[in-house]
């Protein structure tokens, strides 16, 4: 019974709880014991918090049993949260050294929305680095392991997340996207992960990254559980200045509309300069599947150009280390975390020195060198202003091409999940991997990633990308469940189901 709650989605979950069927401390506590049958295997996990999501279940349950009703459609179905975004009651280290065993004084809005819908929060998931990386191989305590087969990388930043969803530790995870550390895990582990719209959900008390790009969002096994989370974790927030005032999209609604299977009317955009040569051949074989399937359920195809999609990569590695060269000065060792023995050095400038050298490890040392290069007067304008401008240039071609499709589609990675070791010591191959991610982070739009297929080679998952206009994620949604379903169809089940590279260890 209790390894079978496990492969539930959220919504059956949810409904079960709900009828009192099963308690939801049953659930919390099924999910708990996964992941301590799995996590030996998979280190999805920076920190599990075992009593405080048992007493949120038992809250939950408490209420349901004196006859309230739920209070949210989620209520009493765990979660597993990124460790960037800050919980009073667990530690959020950001996987990094410099924040080993911080604890906040506050809640990130996100996590409040978490608690506040009745949602058991079973721990902290691992990340690369302060969300620099694609491949979870740049956290200070260790990689994770694909589910699907432990010998390769869960992808990243978000790769802990995507990975708990897979091993089926947690039925329900928040990620947070910079460049495609959403959907980039979600392609490689054959699960759903959502960027939405910048602004869409707050970012206060999340760790900041690369603030004018970071964004937070909901990963899952199905497109209607990413819905369902989408809808209580966005919304306006007063404290984040970026936050969006306008009503959050109907997600869950147009999720469920899109499971009909009826797409026509509707025009979806094959972007040119995505896919094709360079790109795995199953991975292609899978987009060219996808695309298929969109006709059948009656989508029109168009082509649709975007020429400096081109430029993005070269952008966003000029804006993206300067926002994180001036974010991650905060780490001084003054006011957060790690602190070397201040007794061995004469100025607080050692000090932070020589924290700041063992606290951060090599990738983020990287992004901080490049950064502050590209932001020294006398280059600003030759790299942080000409990067800018080709923002506005994606920009303008998004918006040329949602003038003639209502979403856009593309592969979401350029090759299924590869190896542990095989790009960590080689930065440039591992920038490549969000190639086709970073142009929605640029422009600030909604994207997503759904499962397309498994690649037969390798028998590893191969994610779609679904992007769609600001705010046009009912749009997306309805687009992704279509798919879902239609593919769920064929292959008699959804192929989460068939994740297996963990059976030796439990
Ligand atoms: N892999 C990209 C990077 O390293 C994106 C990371 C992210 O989205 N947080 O910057």
């Amino acid at each position: 019974m209790s390894a079978e709650l496990t492969r539930l989605t959220a919504a059956e979950l949810a409904a079960k709880i709900h009828a009192r069927e099963v308690s939801s401390v049953e659930v919390t506590q099924a999910h708990l014991d996964r992941i301590a049958a799995v996590e030996p295997a998979v280190h999805a996990f920076l920190h599990v918090g075992a009593e405080s999501a048992l007493g949120a279940a038992a809250r939950v349950d408490a209420a349901l049993a004196g006859g309230e009703a739920p209070v949210s459609p989620l209520a009493g179905v765990p979660l597993a949260l990124k460790d960037v975004f800050t919980t009073i009651d667990m530690p959020t280290t950001c996987g990094s050294r410099i924040l080993e065993n911080w604890q906040p004084p506050y809640d990130a809005t996100l996590t409040a929305r978490l608690r506040a819908a009745g949602i058991p929060i079973l721990g902290k998931t691992n990340m690369d680095e302060f969300a620099m990386g694609s491949s979870t191989e740049h956290s200070a305590f260790g990689p994770t392991h694909n589910p699907w087969n432990t010998s390769r990388i869960p992808g990243g930043s978000g790769g802990g997340s995507a990975a708990s969803l897979a091993a089926f530790e947690a039925p329900l995870a928040i990620g947070t996207d910079t460049g495609g550390s959403i959907r980039q895990p979600a392609a490689l582990t054959g699960t759903v992960g959502v960027k939405p719209t910048y602004g869409g959900v707050s970012r206060y008390g999340l760790v900041a990254a690369a603030s004018s790009l970071d964004q937070a969002g909901p990963c899952a096994r199905t497109v209607l559980d990413a819905a369902l989370l989408h809808e209580v974790i966005a919304g306006h927030d007063p404290r984040d200045a970026t936050s969006i005032d306008a009503p959050v999209p109907a997600v869950v609604e147009a999720a469920r509309q899109g499971a009909e299977g009826d797409l026509r009317g509707l025009k979806v955009g094959i972007v040119r300069e995505l896919g094709g040569e360079g790109y795995q051949p199953e991975v292609e074989a899978a987009f060219q599947a996808s695309l298929r399937r969109l006709e059948s359920l009656g989508a029109e195809l168009v082509e649709v150009s975007c020429p400096h999609f081109e430029y993005a990569m070269s952008a966003y590695y000029l804006i993206m280390p300067s926002e994180v060269s001036s974010n991650l000065a905060r780490f001084d060792a003054m006011r957060y975390g790690l602190r070397v023995s201040p007794e061995a050095y004469s100025s607080a400038e050692e000090v932070m020195a020589a924290t700041r050298e063992v606290g951060f490890g090599p990738e983020v040392k990287r992004r901080i060198m490049l950064g502050t290069y590209a932001l020294s007067s006398g280059y600003y304008e030759a790299y942080y202003g000409q990067a800018q401008k080709v923002r506005t240039l994606i920009s303008n071609d998004f918006a040329g091409a949602f003038g003639k499709a209502d979403v856009l589609v593309s592969p979401t990675t350029p090759t299924t999940a590869f190896g542990l070791g095989d790009k960590v010591d080689d930065p440039l191959a591992m920038y490549l991997c969000d190639l086709c991610t970073i142009p929605s982070n640029m422009a600030g739009n909604a994207a997503m990633s759904v499962p397309a297929g498994i690649s037969e080679s390798d028998g590893l998952p191969v994610g779609l990308q679904i992007m769609a206009p600001a705010l046009g994620e009912a749009v997306m949604y309805r687009v992704a469940a279509a798919l879902e379903a239609a593919r769920d169809a064929a292959d008699g089940g959804p192929l989460i189901q068939r994740v297996n590279g963990l059976e030796a260890s439990v």
